[in-house]
């Protein structure tokens, strides 16, 4: 069994202080968790200031997004190597706020997820639906498209570094989750197209997490879906109480 990650996605909010205060909470409350990996992506300002304090704790750094090149003229972007120099070990790839507000098209999530891969940053890459897709039955055919279109080109020894994580756009900050078993049904037609992609070997120890709506309250049923690896976690990982009884769900298999 794959050891599971969650992963607090913080995307635009916390002050410097504000991190401090959220990361020393969740070091006293997760203390002594080992089973499962531990990340949180705070906004860039924060992360080498972080880096100190998650030194002696079971939590890793994450980016929210990086630009492809390792430097050079484009102004306000973030490389590979500059968020692995502040103290991250994980990107996260292709958020669908980055697709939607920010245009980035499935070439660019590729030439994202290539560039951390290169610059010793573990991608998590974000696929999934929007409600009119689901409604109209397309569900697998898209995110099947997004995971063909972001792996492209990838040597299968390096797919063991990455994640996928499923995030319904309809369940994104809406309250409306995913149940355990639609969850379950997208991340098992994932797996076995990864399988058909780079073959169970390369697969075997790549991830698919679970995002959108994620509380204490569904986690325990979504984490019992034997194909859900973890959870990207935003609202609730701004509360240290809700993200670690996140992180310490509760096994029901
Ligand atoms: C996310 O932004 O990746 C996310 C899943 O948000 P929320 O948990 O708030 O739905």
């Amino acid at each position: 069994m794959l050891k599971p990650l969650i992963a607090g996605n913080w995307k635009m909010n916390t002050a410097i202080h504000q991190g401090v205060e959220l990361v020393m909470r969740l070091r006293e409350l997760i203390k002594g968790v080992d089973a499962v990996e531990v990340v949180v992506a705070p906004p860039f300002t924060s992360i080498h200031h972080l880096s100190h304090l998650v030194a002696d704790s079971p939590i890793k750094l994450c980016g929210q997004n990086l630009h492809w090149e390792k430097n050079g003229a484009y102004t306000g972007e973030t490389s590979a190597e500059m968020l692995v120099s502040a103290g991250c070990r994980y990107v996260i790839v292709g958020h669908s706020e980055r697709r939607q507000y920010f245009k980035e098209s499935d070439e660019v999530v590729n030439k994202k997820v290539v560039a951390a891969l290169k610059g010793g940053l573990r991608p998590i890459i974000c696929v999934g639906e929007t409600l009119s897709e689901r409604e109209q039955g397309k569900t697998l055919t898209k995110v099947r498209s997004q995971v063909k279109k972001a792996l492209a080109g990838l040597a299968g020894s390096v797919v063991k570094d990455i994640t996928v994580a499923y995030e319904p756009i309809w369940a994104i900050g809406t309250g409306k989750n995913a149940t355990a078993q639609e969850a379950e049904e997208v991340h098992n037609a994932m797996r076995n197209y990864l399988f058909e992609m780079f073959g169970p070997d390369d697969v075997k120890d790549l991830r698919i997490i679970y995002g959108g709506s994620v509380k204490a309250d569904n986690i325990d049923d979504l984490m019992a879906q034997p194909n859900v690896d973890g959870a990207l976690v935003g609202g609730a990982s701004l509360k240290a109480e809700d993200f670690a009884r996140i992180v310490k769900f509760q096994r029901l298999t």
